[in-house]
């Protein structure tokens, strides 16, 4: 019998998730030195962790002969005061990604319909199939969500409606006058997943602790993958109202938030001046790129991120061109073929990148 026959449906029809491609495969395809490489390819933060972080995540060494704390005692304490919210709002996981499969084990039930933008993080489309819901993807003009065609959106089916500020992998935001009133005209039986990964690189992210305390069904996501430079621990955690986390809770491994992870995140919350430092700098990475991009003639969209979309024409081969000069970038799929994601590194990755661009740039226009 074959093997596939006794695959979950589903399962046979599941894409699979491409991530950035590491340093060392792409060293070991072109035979350059891993150090010649850059990667920007997965939004992480270029300046890594706060010293702090690190120092905590190695203390953490010293006991990792025991569990974690599967409560997150120590780190959730942290998050309360940070957001003055009671310990019981909030869920750790094992990265934001976690929780938002878990979401789909608590909620999605066979033909529920989740909504997300066509041009949303794909994870959103991945978890929605697995868990047997009905992907609604709502078309994005100006590759910005567009919140009124959401709302027009949703039928008596709607579960979860997926909202993520800034959106990855176009780097747009919406204010967030847009987003409460978006929320104000949410109908009861709906659930809002607002995904705020990139949230520490906006000057004022959108407040949503009043909506949830008014008893709108929400769940915030946020990462230490992102600007906290701590992606390779994998740890985010989610706030909402205590019925929200209650249930999420119910779904998740005992210990999925492992011990050096909760440490490090701990030592990151202590050291707010580093998040400061590394938004400051990126927004000057991000100036870098944008002044470097106009004078090469390309396109971009305007992003609130630590990536930015450029148009190049050929994604696909501008990125293979990109790689043969060590830089490694993010082609997108479909609608956004004629883009490249290019995450915001150092001034000297930067220069680098806008430099290997230069190169590629006769290639691109004979494409
Ligand atoms: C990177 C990212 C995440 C975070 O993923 P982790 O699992 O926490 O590493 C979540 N949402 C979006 C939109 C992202 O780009």
């Amino acid at each position: 019998m074959n093997l596939r026959t006794l695959a979950n449906p589903r399962i046979l029809d599941q894409p699979t998730y491409t991530p950035g491609k590491p340093s060392e495969l792409v060293a070991d395809e072109y035979g350059l030195s891993v150090d010649e490489i850059i990667k920007l390819a997965s939004n992480e933060n270029p300046w890594g962790a706060s010293p702090n972080a690190i120092r905590s995540g190695k203390d953490a060494l010293k006991s990792v002969h025991l569990y974690p704390d599967g409560s997150g005692t120590a780190l959730i304490k942290k998050l309360s005061e940070k957001f003055k919210l009671p310990n019981n709002q909030f869920i750790l996981g094992n990265g934001s990604n976690e929780i938002i499969e878990l979401l789909g084990h608590v909620f999605l039930e066979k033909g529920d319909e989740v909504i997300f933008g066509e041009h949303a993080f794909a994870v959103y489309r991945l978890v929605t199939i697995l868990m047997g819901g009905t992907p609604v993807s709502v078309e994005m003009p100006n590759l910005k969500h567009d919140l009124e065609a959401f709302l027009v959106s949703i039928t008596d089916r709607t579960k979860i409606i997926f909202l993520p500020s800034p959106n990855n992998p176009t780097g747009t935001a919406n204010s967030n006058e847009e987003i409460l009133h978006f929320i104000e005209n949410l109908p009861d039986h709906v659930i809002l997943c607002f995904d705020e990964a990139y949230a520490e690189y906006l000057e004022s992210p959108t407040d949503l602790i009043p909506s949830i305390n008014s008893g709108k069904k929400i769940i915030c996501l946020r990462t230490f993958s992102k600007i906290h430079g701590l992606a390779g621990l994998r740890l985010g955690y989610g706030y909402g109202s205590p019925e929200m986390i209650q249930l999420l809770q119910k779904a998740r491994q005992p210990f999925n938030a492992n011990s050096i992870a909760q440490s490090a995140a701990i030592g990151a919350l202590e050291d707010e001046s580093w998040v400061i430092q590394c938004r400051r700098r990126n927004l000057i990475g991000l100036k870098q790129m944008e002044t470097g991009l106009g004078e090469l003639g390309l396109s971009f969209i305007e992003s609130s991120a630590n990536f930015i979309l450029v148009q190049v024409g050929n994604g696909q081969r501008a990125f293979d061109e990109l790689q043969k000069q060590g830089v490694i970038t993010r082609p997108l799929p479909n609608k956004l073929s004629q883009y490249l994601r290019i995450s915001i590194g150092t001034e000297i990755e930067n220069e680098k990148a806008l430099h290997a661009l230069a190169q590629i740039m006769s290639s691109l226009a004979s494409a």
